[in-house]
């Protein structure tokens, strides 16, 4: 069996891999699970060294990982090049933490009570599609920081960025056996990870129907599981907002890599007295994304990833959009930029399109946005756009949702911890919060006495 890896913009086949099979995740996980005590037991210190050299070596190799990912994603260039910095940071961050997540001591009778942060054991990562390298390494860095060992399994339409990473990873001197990546089928690499019982972990990224399966499948040996799954965020903008930044930046919010971002603000809620001089401004922004060749610089968006990823997406168009943006004809898997009217229970405004298509909503008031924003199974992300500061944080710590911002719509920090309330997933990434989910806390009890 192999896995066949197409440029998305020119659907030519770019890479032909063997697929992995059961054998060859176990053996991954046997390498993984040998190299543990060695890994676990190197100083802090050096472990902080050896993923700073990875960092380094990931800017060293900046522009060519920036190709590998814009023609294996099909995102531009100029994206993929922010990814791949973002890469390089995390584990550079990563590289700093190792020794600065400290135990406790604990005030108790008759001795001394301590807790240690102890490492897994073999994790297993399970990532997506849409931001292949980057998703990887919020996974890898605290992995790695915490003294545990990996299984990568990137997506089979994306293997190339995460293969090319752990050749580096050997290459800065992280011990063979520490970074072990399997190219194979979700249902059957991805299900044995889960399943495996020297698996301690599985950090999952992908959708919340796999992601569910991923939760049961873990429950047969209590595995831990922290999960990032999909959202259907709302970008909400009050009468009161500065709506020329609101209108100007909401298209980058929704259409930004195609669309297919967890974190995509794909329901536009609007109040209605301004409701029609926003859609007007909304319409001559998304007018000016730049669609087409995403190895060109100027590129803004481009293709979907599949040819039948692009026939789910326009089954989400069911009524004649109110805007449609131009797309380049011929080969590549296009889809143009699409606003759409819709009521809160339409299709469109509750499911995950995962495309470039953004649902504008209007609402009455305060509560109704937040009533509104509300009314969906997932609670990823969102933005509130008002001038008025106190409505802001009201709307802020109302909204069920795990990744917020105000008067913007940029929800990822290397620092700042990311993740989702309800549906969209339990656990978080990035910042000191991402190594909750790669270390266990033990208690230990020194009497004193006698
Ligand atoms: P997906 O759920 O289809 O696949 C994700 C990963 O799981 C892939 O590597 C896949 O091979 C693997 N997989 C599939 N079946 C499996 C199984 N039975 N057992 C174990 N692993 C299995 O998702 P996708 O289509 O690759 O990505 C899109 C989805 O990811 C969207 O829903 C999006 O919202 C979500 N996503 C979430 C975040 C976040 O941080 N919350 C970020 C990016 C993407």
């Amino acid at each position: 069996m192999t896995v066949s890896v197409v440029n998305p913009a020119t659907e030519e086949t770019i890479a032909t891999l063997e697929s992995a099979g059961v054998d060859d995740a176990d053996a991954a996980v046997a390498q993984a699970k040998a190299a543990f005590p060695a890994w676990r037991a190197v100083s802090p210190a050096d472990r902080g060294r050896l993923l700073r050299r990875l960092a380094t070596l990931v800017e060293e190799h900046h522009e060519e990982l920036s190709r590998i990912e814009s023609a294996n994603a099909g995102k531009p260039i100029a994206g993929a090049r922010g990814e791949v910095g973002m890469v390089a940071d995390v584990f550079h961050f990563y590289a700093g933490a190792v020794d600065k997540r400290h135990g406790e001591t604990i005030p108790v009778a008759g001795g001394i009570d301590m807790t240690f942060r102890e490492p897994l054991g073999v994790v297993g990562l399970i990532v997506p599609w849409n931001f292949p390298l980057n998703i990887a390494s919020w996974k890898l860095g605290p992995a790695l920081a915490c003294g545990n060992t990996v299984v990568l399994k990137p997506a089979e339409l994306t293997p190339l960025s995460a293969l090319r990473l752990a050749e580096l990873a050997l290459d800065a001197g992280i011990p063979e056996g520490v970074v072990n990546v399997i190219v194979g089928k979700g249902s059957v690499v991805g299900q044995r990870l889960v399943e495996h019982p020297d698996v301690a972990k599985i950090g999952f990224t992908g959708s919340t129907e796999v992601g569910r399966g991923v939760m049961e499948g873990a429950a047969a040996t209590i595995k831990r599981v922290t999960l990032e799954l999909g959202g259907k965020s709302a970008n909400i903008v009050f009468a009161d907002a500065d709506l020329e930044r609101a209108a100007s930046a909401a298209p980058y919010a929704v259409f930004d890599n195609a669309g297919q971002d967890c974190c995509a603000r794909s329901r536009i809620l609007v109040q209605r007295g301004v409701y029609d001089r926003f859609a007007e401004l909304l319409i001559e922004a998304t007018r000016n994304v730049r669609v087409g060749d995403p190895s060109d610089d100027a590129t803004e968006m481009g293709p979907l990833i599949s040819s039948a990823h692009r026939e789910t997406v326009r089954s989400f168009v069911e009524t004649t959009p109110l805007f449609e943006g131009d797309a380049p004809d011929g080969k590549g898997f296009w889809f143009p930029c699409t606003i759409v009217e819709a009521t809160p229970d339409d299709r469109i405004a509750r499911e995950e399109v995962f495309g470039p298509v953004a649902a504008l909503i209007p609402f009455d008031d305060e509560a109704d946005a937040i009533r509104i924003a509300n009314d969906s199974p997932y609670g990823l992300s969102g933005s509130i756009w008002t001038q008025n500061g106190a409505r802001a944080l009201r709307v802020a710590r109302a909204l069920e949702t795990g990744v917020l911002s105000i008067n913007s719509n940029s929800s990822v920090r290397v620092s700042t911890p990311f993740g989702g309330f309800k549906q969209s997933g339990f656990g978080r990434e990035l910042g000191m919060h991402g190594l909750e989910g790669y270390s266990e806390v033990k208690n230990v009890y020194y009497s004193t006495e006698g």
